[in-house]
């Protein structure tokens, strides 16, 4: 007897997350299975959690050990929460990788730094044509978001057809690329959506979005009333939010001079791919300091307070030779990622110090944002019509709130996290039916480790507690045991260290030396270590009131 056909969606990031994008999609015929990926992400740690840590990917381990079924790699958009693991991860990959021509730039780019194969990345044609991989038919369809080139998926499979909204928001007006286009998505909904996977970013936001188009005649009454020079930092991708800024800049007769590696990588792309069409001349930092500073804009990297990006460095000193002081204005043209706040307001501080004025977007005067907001994803489900709503890009409240809408309009949902299996052919078969490992791996210095193996809680530790190094050497005669101890990171006087010795080797010669009646060489080193260890612990809890990272090397003299 045969089995019934069926779709499956795994998340191996990005449904628990705001960030580290990576769903599976599986078409099972009952006795073979297809799988596609889609989007590749990365997410920022935070370094009271993960101190030392680079960034965080999705454990890609389901799509190692099924290597051989996986028949593409499609990339909706070029955020680094999509995007960004194609340098550390895929170096294995030889299917296709399939994405928009402004993202093939960056897609490129990212695979070459990690010594990957670069000529796997195609350029997708756009919906109404099909990629054909495998029992897969995939669309990419325009959708409006803060980065060119945006894309929502068309996903057909023999059993089933989905729609995966990728990051989205609905702007008629978008400054660059095409605007939301309500009746490609309307048309795309009449001709059957049986599930869509939907971005759920913005679902607590109870007001429509704004359009980026709103902003130029803000940014250009505050351009015409600063005295000085104007920097204005955003995210380095926000190619639409760039142009809208720079054409302000023309209009008020300020020359654009863009400080930022990043920045200026991405303006090179957008020019590349030919989407930032008459986009102004850029002056070098040289040949701006000849220019009057009422009549410079500045765009400068690093809008989340990177320490080494060019705002950090200006709010610090300068970058590459250029200042700014008294009556110049610094303007965050962006949002604040949740956790990056104190970088900002370590920025902002030191600006204030230098004179700086600095207008921070608490208003929204001069930022939107680049998600759909609750009535606009009201909107977007009605659009789309589909049988059943699969919530992602969200924390597990987000996924919540988007099923309570999403239930209000009469629309089935099903609630997955990563790596759960969910079958998602139809609402009346979706469940979740299976789990595969899920997980993160992070980027530490220029090594992949696993999230369990515990390299993490153990420097956290030594983050919080400090370290005691002890020496023992183990003698068959009294003194048994010889110390060194070494403290670091924890507060102690000459004295206090030689209590801890004497502690130590009172109590170890109680417990081993005087009770054991075995020679000393016949214990094994394990259960010296754990006493030793359970000593300090004890005795450093009480004297002190912490646990240090303890770590204890044992010699032993030659038995002769
Ligand atoms: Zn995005
Ligand atoms: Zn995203």
């Amino acid at each position: 007897m045969s089995k019934e056909n069926n779709l499956l969606f795994i998340p191996l990031g990005g449904c628990s997350e705001i960030g580290m994008n990576m769903y599976v999609y599986g078409y099972d015929d009952g006795n073979n299975i297809d799988y596609i990926l889609v989007d590749a992400g990365v997410t920022f740690p935070n370094p009271e959690y993960n101190p030392g840590v680079d960034l965080i990917m999705p454990d890609t381990s389901f799509v190692e050990d099924n290597l051989s079924k996986f028949k593409a790699i499609f990339i909706t958009h070029a955020h680094e929460d999509h995007i960004g693991s194609l340098t550390h991860l895929f170096e294995y990959i030889e299917a296709p990788i399939y994405c928009g021509k402004f993202t093939s730039l960056i897609a490129k780019s990212k695979i070459d730094k990690g010594g990957g194969n670069s000529n796997l990345v195609k350029i997708a044609p756009h919906y109404p044509k099909f990629i054909k991989v495998g029992s897969f038919k995939v669309g990419f369809v325009n959708i409006s978001h803060s980065i060119p080139e945006a894309s929502g998926l068309i996903i057909e499979t023999p059993c089933s057809r989905v729609f995966h909204s990728g990051d989205f928001k609905i702007d008629y007006s978008p400054v660059l690329g095409k605007p939301f286009n309500k009746k490609i998505l309307s048309e795309i909904g009449k001709k059957g959506i049986n599930t869509l996977v939907c971005d759920s970013t913005n679902v607590f936001n109870d007001h429509h979005g704004r359009s980026e188009s709103n902003l130029f005649d803000n940014f250009v009454n505050l351009f015409k009333k600063v005295k000085g020079i104007v920097v204005a930092t955003t995210f380095a991708s926000n190619l639409a939010r760039l142009k809208t800024l720079a054409s302000a800049a023309d209009r008020t007769g300020r020359s654009l001079v863009v400080l930022g590696r990043a920045m200026n990588n991405m303006i090179n792309y957008g020019k590349e791919s030919g989407i930032l069409k008459d986009f102004p001349d850029i002056l070098s930092p040289r040949d701006a300091k000849l220019v009057p500073k009422n009549h410079l804009l500045v765009l400068a990297s690093g809008s989340q307070g990177e320490p080494r990006a060019a705002s950090a460095q200006l709010a610090r000193e300068s970058y590459m030779g250029f200042t700014i002081g008294k009556n110049d204005v610094f303007l965050f043209s962006s949002k604040t990622i949740p956790g990056n706040e104190i970088r900002v307001s370590y920025i902002v501080d030191q600006l204030e110090r230098r004179g700086v004025e600095v207008i921070e977007d608490k208003n929204g005067l001069y930022h939107v944002s680049g998600h759909a907001n609750k009535p606009d994803l009201n909107i977007f489900h009605s659009l789309i019509s589909p049988d059943l709503i699969v919530p992602m890009h969200g924390e597990y409240r987000h996924l919540k709130e988007h099923e309570r809408i999403a239930k209000q309009s009469g629309i089935q949902t099903l609630l997955v996290e990563n790596g759960d299996v969910a079958q998602i052919s139809n609402s009346s078969n979706a469940a979740v039916i299976d789990k595969v490992d899920s997980g993160r791996i992070f980027l530490d210095g220029s090594v992949l480790i696993d999230e369990q193996e515990g390299i993490i809680s153990e420097r956290k530790k030594l983050m919080y507690n400090g370290l005691l190094n002890v020496s023992i050497l183990v003698n068959e005669i009294k003194p048994y045991f010889n110390f060194e101890m070494d403290l670091i990171g924890i507060s102690a006087t000459v004295d206090f260290k030689k209590e801890i010795l004497i502690h130590l080797e009172n109590e170890l010669n109680y417990s081993i030396g005087n009770n054991k009646p075995k020679k000393l060489h016949n214990i094994e080193s394990y259960y010296l270590e754990a006493e030793v260890r359970r000593i300090l612990n004890k005795f450093l809890k009480s004297e002190i009131g912490k646990k240090p990272h303890i770590s204890i090397c044992i010699h032993r003299m030659d038995i002769i």
